[in-house]
């Protein structure tokens, strides 16, 4: 197999093509520190695009509830059990190798799904991608286990008013919210015997050509996150199309303005955990230096948002700010080396963090570019850090500013909410 560079896993691996990469990449970056798990994101995706018969099952955008919860079921603990005996005691990564361009969680040591697969490949039967086919049964029950919480604080009498302190609670779980990553090297195109999946040079959305998709299930075996998904009825597979009308911005029903606007999952979010955008990449795969998008910023600059599952190896363009009360091993697993780091810096953000923080969901357009105006000090108050010292973070009233593409401003928000009282006299309901 040809070798790519990875910058998840800071080091080259192998992957079924050589590399090619788009001229800008979809990415987006979810806080779940923030998610309420009301599905508002995955309804509005399936009333866009998967509300047809056939597609009873299809939830391109789902929220689970970990540790337990998964669609489908198990998807995650599955895989990684899979690669640990494809690879016993060896899937480690080595941090000590760090480099903020070319390595910036350190050094993988184990093997990718790719590099399993070519390891324990028979012959008579290769394949590019370590992976598995669900039953139907494991795609029946999308929201398993919802706010099944683990822990061992319950029961005794220790466990009352303790079980929920920081920096780690005692009983836990979270809402994962999951879109398909529009990886930079897709399993499921790497897994296509047809060559029907592709992935778009202008914005690195990953689509399922309709026409040349014989339904073979390839992508649904190869792809590590089970987003794509066979459809009985039309005997094909499809998934996630990143709403790409709404990120070409052509459509005037859509995007008046003629700009690139979220997709449906990410602008209906009440919880306001997501943040959308379009990244830069250089012909050699790496993220143009950008310090002023809000999602270079976030995941290059700052470090604060990590991948799913980086040693599946797809490098997947999705990321996350882990939750602050989860045990770490847990979140290590998850996200990888990264999750010390970036617990760091949420918890006790810096004027600029705190200000970027608050662009999440806050407009349609996407963002291209965020600048801050500095304010006033307005308070002091103290935090648990995730080392479990306190410490005292300074609040300023900055505001932020957000700009589309045409670089019109569209967003401008201070730090302190604003609040307005309505008068009595107009309104017969105020208090
Ligand atoms: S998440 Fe799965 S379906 Fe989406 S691009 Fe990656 S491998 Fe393909
Ligand atoms: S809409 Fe937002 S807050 Fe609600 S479940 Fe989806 S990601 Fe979480």
């Amino acid at each position: 197999m040809p070798s790519v560079y990875n910058w998840q896993l800071g080091r080259n691996m192998s992957y079924p093509y050589e590399e090619q990469h788009p001229r800008r990449q979809f990415a987006f970056v979810f806080n779940i520190n923030r998610c309420i798990g009301c599905q508002t994101c995955t309804m509005a995706c399936k009333s866009t695009w998967t509300c047809f018969k056939g597609q009873e099952l299809f939830w391109w955008n789902n929220v689970e509830s970990k540790p337990y919860g998964g669609y489908p079921q198990d998807w995650d603990s599955r895989l990684l059990t899979m690669l640990e005996q494809a690879n016993p005691g060896g899937q480690v990564w080595r941090t000590s190798e760090r480099e903020t361009e070319r390595s910036p969680y350190g050094r993988f040591e184990g093997l990718t799904i790719f590099e399993a697969a070519e390891r324990l490949a028979a012959p008579e039967a290769p394949r590019a991608a370590l992976g598995y086919l669900p039953t139907d049964d494991e795609w029946r029950h999308p929201n398993i286990y919802e706010d099944t919480p683990t822990g061992d604080a319950f029961g005794g009498p220790d466990a009352v008013g303790i079980s929920a302190e920081l920096p780690e609670h005692r009983v836990w779980f979270f809402h994962l919210a999951r879109i398909c990553n529009h990886c930079t090297y897709p399993a499921c195109l790497a897994s296509c015997p047809r060559q029907a999946i592709y992935k778009r040079p202008e914005d690195g959305i990953v689509l399922i050509d309709q026409h040349r998709c014989r339904g073979y299930r390839k992508c649904v075996e190869g792809c590590p996150y089970k987003k794509a998904m066979y459809r009985p009825n039309t005997h094909t597979s499809e998934k996630c199309t990143g709403c790409f009308p709404r990120i070409e911005g052509q459509d005037p029903a859509i995007s008046p303005g003629g700009v690139p606007v979220e997709t449906r999952c990410m602008a209906a979010c009440v919880g306001k955990i997501r943040l959308q955008g379009l990244v830069s990449i250089a012909e050699d795969g790496t993220w143009e230096h950008d310090p002023a998008n809000p999602i270079y910023y976030l995941v290059r600059q700052r470090g604060v948002a990590l991948p799913l599952y980086p040693q599946f190896g797809t490098e997947p363009n999705g990321f996350y700010i882990p939750p602050r009360w989860v045990p770490r091993p847990y979140l290590v697993q998850m996200f990888g080396p990264g999750v010390d780091h970036a617990l760091e810096q949420y918890s006790c953000p810096d004027r600029e963090l705190l200000a970027v923080l608050q662009l999440f969901r806050a407009q349609r357009d996407i963002l291209f570019r965020f600048a801050v105006e500095q304010g006033p000090k307005i308070g002091e108050i103290e935090v648990q850090m995730p080392s479990g010292e306190t410490r005292v973070q300074e609040i300023f009233n900055d505001t932020v500013l957000g700009y589309n593409e045409r670089g019109d401003e569209v967003v401008r928000l201070t730090i302190e909410e604003p609040t307005f009282e309505r008068p009595a006299e107009l309104h017969l309901n105020s208090i």
